[in-house]
Formats: C-alpha cells, structure tokens, sequence
C-alpha cells in the first residue's frame, strides 16, 4: 500500500480507531470493512499456515472499504462481516460469565458493572 494511501485512512477517523476509537498508535493496521478473506497455504518449513498472496474478494482492496483499526480490533475482526463481529464482541460478556474465574470474582465483589446495550462501533458515531 502507498504511503500516501494509508495517510488517507489514517485520516478518515482522525488518528482514530474505526472501532473502538482508540487512538492508532505506530503499527496500526488496515482493516478491509468488507473482508477480503485472505487465502492460506500450509507452510511446512515454517509449520504453519501463511498467506499466499491472494484473496477471495480481491475487489475490496480498495480504499473506500478500507478502514484505520487498531490490532486488537483488527486480528478480533480477522474476516468477519461488521456484524460478525459486532456480535463477536457482544457475546464477550456471555464468554467472560462462563470462563473467567477472575472476571467472575470481581463481578462479585463488585468491580465489575454490566450495561446491556448495543455494539456501536466508532464509526458508526461519527455518521450519526
Ligand atoms: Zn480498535
């Protein structure tokens, strides 16, 4: 990608995280909003999976699908639709009550507030 290309999506949120909202730090990532479904090859050498180079939908390399994100964000959503992982996200909590001791212990003595409310995505603010 052209220098010039990612200082347009770096622009597109002010320095922001499409997502979350955090602010990009040196490595942030370019997220495909409309995922491209990267293809992989097993690597024996490397013993494990790596890209080949191609993609599903090699037409969502584009710069208008193309959003800043932060690599929490970005390796969360992997090759999600914006649903996905909206719902990814909302089902934390579900996950966290089931499997985390820790986050079980501090919701009980109080440390921890649940809200129900939607996943809303940075973005999404923004064009509100
Ligand atoms: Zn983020």
């Amino acid at each position: 990608m052209k220098k010039s290309d990612r200082k347009i999506v770096y622009d597109k949120y002010d320095g922001h995280c499409a997502y979350c909202g955090c602010e990009l730090q040196k490595g942030w990532h370019v997220d495909e909003l409309f995922p491209v479904c990267r293809n992989f090859k097993y690597n024996k050498e490397k013993t494990k999976f790596v890209h080949d180079g191609t993609c599903k939908y090699p037409e969502r390399l584009h710069i208008d699908n193309q959003m800043p994100s932060c690599p929490s964000c970005n390796i969360n959503k992997h090759s999600l639709s914006l649903e996905g992982f909206r719902l990814l996200i909302q089902n934390f909590i579900i996950s966290l009550n089931r499997d985390s001791t820790q986050y079980k212990i501090a919701k009980r003595y109080g440390l921890i507030y649940e809200i129900d409310k939607p996943v809303i995505f940075y973005f999404e603010q923004k064009l509100k």
